[in-house]
């Protein structure tokens, strides 16, 4: 038996805007979510997260612009009147109750009856499979299983929102994995609206159907995560999110040029500010100096290092300018790795080949 149920709800939020004593800790924020759509905020601290999450449940009163649910505005409304679940990092179960209480909490808020509680809890505590923990104390919980009770207190009256802000940065890294698959799965089994809040770029590419990427209180990108790798909008977006080197180039008649050479790229390159060469480790490669179909940089390795399932390995392009290469550990025969001083040439395909300005 498990909570289960197909509803959610779109999320419109237009021109959002909330100060503090001068400071615009959210800045004319648009966005449209979908009904049953996953998506992350991803920004630094201070980005404006929290705040923009805390809009959406209604402890923060913005100063303009709206919040839609289903097509509703819900600007003047109190947050009990949302129908939003809500997790946080701090797991703030209460510690005198136990997990039976902690997960009713919110149904006994909402004037439920009692036979009616007992089954939504034990369902809810089904579905993070800890119904065999009901009668425990919270303290007896390991973290994990904290967390685990958070999100059955979340979704045990069945939101058609739910509201996460970094409810997996407490735990350790393995567990934090773990927990992400699961709330994935989770997401796609109960399908309601998720808006997630995370620093983590990784955990933000693992979990979403797309992710805004926050920065000074604004969107600055939307997309889903492969779009946001493949085709960051501007240098910030592409240092962010995942890695990469953001090389200097110079337009010269229309083309692109590094190191003396033109280079190849699919990337639209007319009015770009600043243009950035931006060069993933992954796709690079080790090639012969007359390689035909590459753009080729040239360096001189400047240190290897192994990683277990991968070797980075560091060069140094000249002129303050370096790249790194990944390369997988595969069967010891073919794991020629170049040594620290060697002079090297990279290829990098031209649909690889991505130029962006620094700004959008
Ligand atoms: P994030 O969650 O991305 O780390 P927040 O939304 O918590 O960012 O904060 C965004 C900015 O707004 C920060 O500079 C923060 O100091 C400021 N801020 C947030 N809440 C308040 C508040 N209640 N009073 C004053 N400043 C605030
Ligand atoms: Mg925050």
């Amino acid at each position: 038996m498990s909570v289960d149920h197909k509803l959610s709800m779109s999320i419109d939020i237009e021109n959002l805007t909330k100060t503090y004593s001068g400071f615009a800790a959210l800045d004319d924020v648009s966005l449209s979510i979908k009904s049953g759509e996953f998506l992350s905020l991803l920004g630094s601290s201070g980005s404006g997260k929290t705040t923009l999450l805390m809009a959406l449940a209604g402890f923060v009163r913005p100063d303009a612009g709206s919040i839609r649910f289903g097509g509703r505005e819900m600007i003047f409304e109190p947050p009990h009147k949302r129908d939003v679940g809500m997790m946080f990092q701090s797991y703030a179960l209460f510690p005198h109750m136990n997990v039976f209480q902690n997960v009713a909490y919110p149904l006994k808020l909402r004037g439920y009856k009692r036979a009616e509680i007992r089954q939504r809890v034990e369902q809810a505590l089904a579905t993070v499979e800890l119904d065999h923990l009901i009668e425990r104390g919270i303290t007896e919980m390991s973290g994990g299983q904290r967390q685990r009770i958070a999100l059955a207190r979340a979704i045990v009256f069945e939101p058609k929102i739910l509201l996460m802000d970094e409810p997996l940065s407490a735990l350790d890294k393995r567990l934090r994995e773990t927990m992400q698959l699961e709330l994935r799965r989770l997401h796609e089994r109960l399908g309601m609206t998720v808006v997630y809040v995370t620093h983590d770029q990784r955990e933000a590419l693992t979990m979403s159907d797309r992710i805004a990427v926050m920065s000074k209180g604004k969107i600055r990108q939307v997309d889903t995560p492969l779009n946001l790798y493949e085709r960051p909008a501007n240098r910030f977006i592409a240092e962010f999110v995942g890695e990469s080197s953001c090389l200097p180039v110079s337009v010269e008649g229309g083309q692109i040029r590094f190191q003396g050479r033109a280079l190849r790229t699919a990337s639209q390159i007319s009015g770009l500010q600043q243009p950035s060469l931006v060069v993933r480790p992954e796709k690079l490669q080790f090639v012969t100096t007359d390689a035909a179909d590459f753009n080729l940089l040239q360096g001189r390795v400047s240190d290897v290092i192994f990683q277990g399932e991968s070797q980075l390995v560091q060069v140094d392009l000249g002129e303050g300018m370096a790249v790194a290469i990944r390369r997988p550990t595969r069967s010891s025969s073919d794991n020629r790795l170049p040594v620290r001083g060697e002079a090297v040439t990279l290829g990098l395909h031209m649909q690889d080949t991505l130029v962006v300005g620094e700004q959008a």
